[in-house]
């Protein structure tokens, strides 16, 4: 079959794969192919069982506590709803969407799209379906939010006899069958299970930026037959649009760290936490792994995405040849990893609604936390609008 990398843009015709096999891209080293532990009746199966469990983990109780004589149970909206009372906006509407909502709709709608394949129908809405679903998968962060409670409980469990709910127990198996799904799902596979390619295809051709379909160049700018995305040879205005975001995420990466993400109230005293703080906190409760999984999350992960997209922008503006697989791979790091930062912000958002005691005992969210998940935010959608195609283009003087 012919494929386009949707790394480094070269159009190249792969065999059919044995059983356990990768077939990577002769250029930049993508794996383009993959058969091993890939079944589509696997990743379905895995994401009903996810589907069906999100929605009790959204409506029994997620943590009980009980301290000072005061019982509460808080729900795995309870966060979001604290910080909403508290005056904050983008916070709880973020990680209500990241938490809440979106796993919600993305598993719904990948049941759905896999479900209607599994059963042999072909609607012409379908891929549409998929790429929804597909691009939803970036940002419904139920397994972030699982490290997220963790962290958030270890961190409260010293203070306040804290149990997990069923809600709980039911949020912990989606997020982990939810990533079953995503090891199992082979996506080039599915694609091609809802429209084949054509064996072959006259003439010059473009690759769909979504589902790689290849298309006659003719096509540029029309909607793709398969996916319904809007086909372009190149991401819209890759360079503009990824050095607006990136300056803006390194402007809030310094209130970020400078400003509290969380400011703790203890007999009426306000103890503010930054990132650097709250890691120091964790060492200083021997809680090494979690200050360890904090540091890389919260502060390597943001630095590498802003350092590796300013390095990305600068080889293209002076048509570096060199390091062209390195910065590839490093793309398809940065895709990966980014919305794991979100950990930090998410466990403000599970222990907030544990510590409520009033004046005796409290925490809020500070400044810094909106500046931290904006920083995320940018630097993710800052990933997705880069176009690592442009680096080859540019190394080669230039789109032939
Ligand atoms: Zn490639
Ligand atoms: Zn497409």
């Amino acid at each position: 079959m012919i494929l386009g990398c949707p790394d480094c843009g070269t159009i190249q015709s792969v065999p059919p794969l044995p059983s356990r096999a990768v077939a990577l891209c002769r250029v930049c080293d993508n794996p383009l192919e993959q058969t091993a532990g890939r079944s589509l009746d696997a990743a379905l199966a895995f994401a009903t069982a996810a589907f069906l469990l999100i929605i009790p983990a959204n409506l029994l109780p997620f943590l009980e506590v009980s301290a000072i004589g005061i019982t509460g149970q808080s729900l795995l909206s309870s966060g979001v709803g604290v910080l909403w009372r508290e005056g904050w906006l983008v916070l709880p509407v973020l990680i209500g969407a990241f938490a809440v909502v979106l796993p919600v709709a993305y598993l719904g709608l990948l049941v759905f799209s896999l479900g209607i394949l599994r059963l042999g129908w072909r609607p012409p809405w379908l891929g549409a379906a998929y790429r929804w679903a597909s691009n939803l998968s970036l940002w419904a962060m139920a397994d972030v939010f699982l490290v997220g409670t963790a962290v958030g409980y270890s961190r409260v469990i010293p203070y306040l006899p804290v149990r997990l709910g069923s809600g709980a127990w039911c949020f912990i198996a989606a997020a982990f069958l939810t990533m079953l799904c995503h090891a199992c799902t082979d996506e080039r596979g599915v694609w091609r299970a809802i429209a084949p390619p054509p064996p072959r295809l006259p003439g010059p051709c473009l690759s769909c930026t979504t589902c790689c379909a290849l298309q006659p160049i003719a096509a540029e700018g029309h909607r793709c037959p398969r996916c319904g995305a809007r086909l372009s040879s190149r991401k819209q205005d890759p360079l503009v649009r990824t050095t607006a975001l990136v300056s803006a995420g390194f402007l809030l990466y310094f209130p970020a760290n400078i400003y509290p993400m969380a400011n703790q109230i203890q007999l009426g005293q306000t103890v503010p936490h930054t990132i650097l703080s709250g890691i120091e906190q964790l060492v200083k409760a021997h809680l090494w792994p979690l200050a360890i999984l904090i540091f890389f999350t919260s502060i390597s992960i943001p630095v590498l995405k802003l350092v590796a997209l300013s390095w990305f922008l600068l080889s293209v503006r002076r048509k570096s040849p060199h390091r062209l697989r390195t910065r590839a791979r490093l793309y398809r790091v940065l895709h990966l990893i980014g919305r794991w930062s979100n950990v930090d912000v998410f466990t403000i958002a599970v222990y907030a609604p544990l510590m409520q005691f009033g004046q005796l005992g409290a925490v809020r969210a500070g400044l810094g936390a909106t500046a931290f998940l904006l920083v995320v935010v940018l630097t993710m959608v800052a990933t997705r609008s880069f176009d690592p195609r442009v680096m080859w283009d540019a190394a080669q003087g230039g789109r032939q």
